[in-house]
C-alpha cells in the first residue's frame, strides 16, 4: 500500500475515532493516544500553550514548557526528554483548542518523513473539525435539552389543562343535574364528589344551615364518611367561621390544611364547602373550592325557585296541580284541539258531606280526607289526564282526547264510585260522596274560564239533585247562574229595603193544646218573585256572607215580636233559628244581648235553635258563648235532632235545653224502627232532663201517638202552618189563655193538610 494511501486510511480511521466522541472533553481526551497509535509515536500530547489537555507516553504532571519553547514557531524539534532520553518532536496546530493549540508527536528514532507530517497535519486538522464538530453537536444538546425542557413545560401544561378540562366536565356535569332538576341532595352530592375528584380524592363536605330557624349548621353531603364521623364538628365550627368570611377561609390543622368556601342562597351565606388539601395545594385548591361552591349556592337557589315554583303551582295537602295549573294546562289542551279537533273534557268534582266530616272529626281527619279523595280521584284517571284541587273539598279533572259525552261520565261515575268507598282505613264511619258536573269543549266555549264555569254549573246541578249524581253542563244552565247571581245582589239589599218578613209556628203542649210559644221563621218578600222560603235564600246567604245581617235582623225582629205577643200570653216563648256562621261570630252573645236588651224581652223567654254540628268536637268557642248563654238564662235546643251525627253522649255535657226531633222520625213512627227512634230521643231527653219538641207532626195520629210516648210538646202543620204575626196572636188570644180541655186537638180532615194554612203560608210548603 502506498504511504498515501496508508496515511489516507489512517486518517479516516482517526476521523471515525475521535467523531463517534460525543463531547469535546471526550474528543479531547481520546485524541492524543489516537494519534500516537495512528503514527506510531512513543508521546503524543495535545496542549493549549503549556497547558496539558491530553496525553500518552509523558509522565503525568512534568513540565511541558521546555519542550513547548523548544518546538518554538517552527514546529519540529529534537529534545532530550528526561524520561525518555533525545526525541525528535513534531507540533501542528489545532486552532479549534485556543490559540496555543497543538498537536504534538514525538519519536525515539530518526524523526518523521514528509508523508508522516502530512499524516500529522491531517490528524491536527480533522481534529479540529472534530472539536468543533462536538462542541456544535453540544450546543445542539443544549438547544435540544432547551427544547426538551420547553416541550416537558408545554406537556404539564397539556396536563393541566386536561385537569382543568376534568374539572369543566365535572362542573358541567353539576350544571346539567341543576338544569334538569335533578333532586337537591342528588345535586350537592355531585358537589362534593367532584370537588373531591378534582382536587386528587381529597376529602370534602358541604354543611349547611338546617333546623327550622335555620340556625344549625350539619352536614348534607360528604366524600369520606370517615371525615364527617371523626371531624365532624371541627368541620361545622370551619364552616361557621366561613358563613361570615367574606372569601374562602383556611386553617392549619398538624400537617393538612382545611378549606372552607361559602355557599349562599339570594345573597346570604349560609353554609360552607369544605376540603382538606396538602399545604402545597392551597392555593390551587382555594379557586376550585370557590368554583364547587358557586355551584351549590345556583343549585340551592334553583331549588329554591322550584319549590317556590312548586308552591305555586301545586295544592300543598294534595300534592295535585292547583287551579292556575288546571287552567293552564286546559288552555293548552284547547289550543291543541282547535289543531286536531279532538275533545277536551273537564269534570268538576264537589264532596258532599265533607263538612260534616270535617266538623265531626276535626281538621286533621279532614286534610287526611282530602288527601285520600285525590288520591282516588287520580286512580281513576289515564296518565294524560289532570287531577287538580280547586280549594276547599272542590277538584277538577281534565279529560284530554276524550271520544264522546259518553266516555267522560264513564270517568265521572267512576270517580263517585272511587271517592264513595268507605273510609273506614281513617279510622272513620262517615263516609262522603261526590258530585260531578261535566262540561264538553266541543259542545261549549272555547275559553279555559269559560269551561270550568260551565262544569261548575253543572256540579251545581249535581248538588242540587242530593249529591252522587253526574250532571252534563246545558246552556240553560247559564240562566239558573244568571238566576243566582241576581238572587245574591237583591239578598244583599233585602235587609235594608225591609223585603223580609217573619213567620211564626206555634208550639202546642200536646197535653192539653195549649200554645206555648212560636218558632220565627224567615220569609222574603221579594218585589219580582214573591213570598220566598227560607230554603231558597238562607243557604244563598250562608254562601255569601249575608246570613249576618238576615240572622241579626231576624233576632232583633223576633225578640219584638215576642213582646208583642206576650202581652196576650205573658209566659210565650220564641225560638230563633241560628246559622252556624252567626255564633261563630265573637260578637254573636253580644248581639242577642243587645237585642233582648232593646226589646225589653226577658231572656227565659229566648230560644235559640241552633243545628247539631255545632256541637262537635271542635266548636270550643261555640260552646263557650252557648255557656254564656245559657248563664244569661237563654236557652238552646238542638234543631233536627237526630239528622247530625252528633254523639248522645256529648249532649250530657253541653249547655243545651231542649230537643226537636226532626220531622223525619216523627214522619217514619209508623214503623217499628222510627217508632223506636222516637221513643229512644224521648229517653234521652228525660234521662238528661231536657225538653223535647217533635216536629213536623201532620196527623192526629201522630200527635196522640207522641202524646202517648209522653211527648210534651210539638209542632207541625196538623196544629197550624207558620203564621203572619197577626193571625199568631189570634191563635195565642184563642189557646193561650183558655187552654183546651181535650189533650189532643182532634183533626177536622185526617190526613190532609189544614186548608186555611196553606191559604195563610204560600212560603211553607213542606220541605223535600
Ligand atoms: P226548621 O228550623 O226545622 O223549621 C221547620 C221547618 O219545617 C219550617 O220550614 C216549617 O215550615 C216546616 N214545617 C213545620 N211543620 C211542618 C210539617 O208539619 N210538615 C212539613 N213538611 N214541614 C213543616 P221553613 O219555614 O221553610 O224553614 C226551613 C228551614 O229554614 C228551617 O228549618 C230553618 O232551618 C231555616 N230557617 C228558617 N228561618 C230561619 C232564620 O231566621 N234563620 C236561619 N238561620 N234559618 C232559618
Ligand atoms: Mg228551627
Ligand atoms: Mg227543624
Amino acid at each position: 500500500m502506498p504511504a498515501s494511501a496508508t496515511s489516507q486510511a489512517q486518517l479516516v480511521e482517526f476521523v471515525a475515532a475521535t467523531s463517534s466522541s460525543r463531547s469535546e472533553a471526550e474528543v479531547v481526551g481520546a485524541a492524543a493516544e489516537l494519534a500516537a497509535t495512528t503514527i506510531d509515536a512513543e508521546v503524543a500530547l495535545l496542549l493549549d500553550g503549556e497547558e496539558v489537555l491530553s496525553s500518552t507516553g509523558w509522565a503525568p504532571g512534568a513540565d511541558v514548557g521546555p519542550l513547548v519553547r523548544a518546538l518554538g514557531t517552527c514546529g519540529s524539534a529534537t529534545v532530550d526528554l528526561q524520561d525518555l532520553g533525545p526525541v525528535t518532536a513534531l507540533a501542528m496546530p489545532v486552532p479549534s483548542l485556543g490559540p496555543g493549540g497543538q498537536l504534538v508527536v514525538a519519536r525515539l528514532d530518526d524523526g518523521f518523513e514528509p508523508a508522516e507530517r502530512a499524516l500529522v497535519m491531517g490528524m491536527a486538522r480533522l481534529l479540529g473539525v472534530s472539536v468543533d464538530a462536538a462542541r456544535a453537536l453540544e450546543g445542539e444538546r443544549d438547544a435540544r435539552a432547551e427544547v426538551e425542557a420547553t416541550a416537558g413545560e408545554r406537556l404539564r401544561l397539556l396536563a393541566a389543562l386536561r385537569e382543568r378540562e376534568m374539572l369543566l366536565t365535572t362542573l358541567l356535569e353539576v350544571q346539567r343535574a341543576i338544569s334538569h332538576r335533578r333532586p337537591l341532595e342528588e345535586v350537592l352530592d355531585l358537589v362534593a364528589r367532584g370537588t373531591s375528584a378534582s382536587l386528587g380524592d381529597v376529602p370534602v363536605a358541604l354543611v349547611l344551615q338546617s333546623g327550622p330557624a335555620g340556625d344549625r349548621l350539619g352536614v348534607v353531603a360528604s366524600t369520606h364518611p370517615a371525615l364527617t364521623a371523626t371531624t365532624g364538628d371541627d368541620l361545622v365550627a370551619l364552616a361557621a367561621r366561613a358563613v361570615t368570611a367574606p372569601g374562602t377561609s383556611s386553617e392549619r390543622v398538624g400537617g393538612e390544611v382545611r378549606l372552607a368556601a361559602p355557599v349562599h342562597l339570594q345573597g346570604r351565606a349560609l353554609g360552607a364547602l369544605l376540603a382538606r388539601v396538602a399545604p402545597a395545594d392551597v392555593e390551587a385548591a382555594e379557586g376550585l373550592l370557590a368554583a364547587f361552591a358557586a355551584h351549590a349556592s345556583i343549585a340551592l337557589g334553583d331549588a329554591d325557585t322550584a319549590a317556590i315554583t312548586r308552591q305555586a303551582f301545586y295544592d300543598q295537602l294534595t300534592r295535585l296541580p292547583n287551579r292556575a295549573l288546571l287552567l293552564d294546562r286546559l288552555e293548552r289542551a284547547l289550543a291543541r284541539r282547535d289543531a286536531t279537533g279532538r275533545s277536551t273534557a273537564l269534570l268538576f268534582v264537589d264532596l258532599d258531606r265533607f263538612k260534616q266530616v270535617n266538623d265531626r272529626y276535626g281538621h286533621a281527619v279532614g286534610d287526611r280526607v282530602l288527601a285520600e279523595c285525590a288520591a282516588r280521584v287520580e286512580g281513576c284517571l289515564r296518565a294524560d289526564d289532570t287531577a287538580a284541587r280547586l280549594g276547599g273539598d272542590e277538584f277538577a279533572v281534565l279529560l284530554e282526547d276524550v271520544t264522546s259525552e259518553g266516555h267522560a261520565v264513564e270517568v265521572a261515575e267512576r270517580l263517585v264510585h272511587a271517592v264513595s268507598a268507605p273510609l273506614r282505613s281513617l279510622g272513620i264511619e262517615l263516609g262522603v260522596g261526590a258530585s260531578v258536573g261535566v262540561a264538553l269543549a266541543a259542545d261549549g266555549a272555547g275559553d279555559a274560564h269559560a269551561l270550568l264555569g260551565e262544569a261548575d254549573l253543572a256540579m251545581y246541578r249535581a248538588k242540587a239533585e242530593g249529591g252522587g249524581a253526574v250532571v252534563v253542563f246545558h246552556p240553560s244552565m247559564h240562566a239558573e247562574r244568571t238566576d243566582r247571581l241576581a238572587l245574591e245582589a237583591d239578598l244583599a239589599r233585602a235587609v235594608d229595603r225591609e223585603e223580609l218578613v217573619l213567620h211564626y209556628q206555634p208550639v202546642v203542649d200536646l197535653r192539653d193544646g195549649r200554645v206555648l210559644g212560636a218558632e220565627a221563621l224567615v220569609r222574603w218578600q221579594h218585589p219580582v218573585r214573591g213570598l220566598l222560603g227560607p230554603d231558597v235564600f238562607v243557604p244563598v246567604a250562608e254562601a255569601t256572607g249575608d246570613i249576618a245581617a238576615v240572622g241579626r235582623w231576624v233576632l232583633r225582629e223576633a225578640c219584638r215580636a215576642a213582646v208583642r205577643w206576650r202581652v196576650t200570653a205573658p209566659s210565650a216563648t220564641v225560638a230563633v233559628n241560628v246559622s252556624p256562621r252567626q255564633v261563630a261570630d265573637p260578637g254573636f252573645v253580644a248581639l242577642v244581648r243587645d237585642a233582648l236588651r232593646d226589646a225589653r224581652l226577658p231572656p227565659e223567654a229566648l230560644v235559640l235553635e241552633i243545628t247539631e254540628s255545632m256541637l262537635l268536637p271542635g266548636g270550643a268557642p261555640v260552646l263557650q258563648r252557648l255557656e254564656e248563654l245559657a248563664h244569661a238564662d237563654v236557652s238552646v235546643a238542638v234543631d233536627d235532632f237526630g239528622t247530625g251525627y252528633s254523639s248522645l253522649s256529648s249532649l250530657r255535657r253541653l249547655p243545651v235545653d231542649e230537643l226537636k226531633v226532626d220531622r223525619s222520625f216523627v214522619r217514619d213512627m209508623g214503623d217499628r224502627e222510627g217508632l223506636a227512634v222516637v221513643r229512644a230521643v224521648l229517653d234521652l231527653a228525660r234521662a238528661l232532663g231536657l225538653r223535647c219538641v217533635a216536629e213536623g207532626v201532620e196527623h192526629a195520629e201522630e200527635a196522640a201517638l207522641l202524646a202517648r210516648l209522653g211527648c210534651e210538646r210539638a209542632q207541625g202543620y196538623y196544629f197550624s202552618r207558620p203564621l203572619p204575626e197577626g193571625a199568631l196572636l189570634e191563635m195565642l188570644a184563642e189557646r193561650a189563655a183558655a187552654p183546651r180541655p181535650a189533650p189532643v186537638p182532634v183533626p177536622r180532615q185526617p190526613r190532609r193538610r189544614p186548608a186555611r194554612a196553606e191559604r195563610r203560608d204560600p212560603a211553607g210548603a213542606p220541605r223535600g
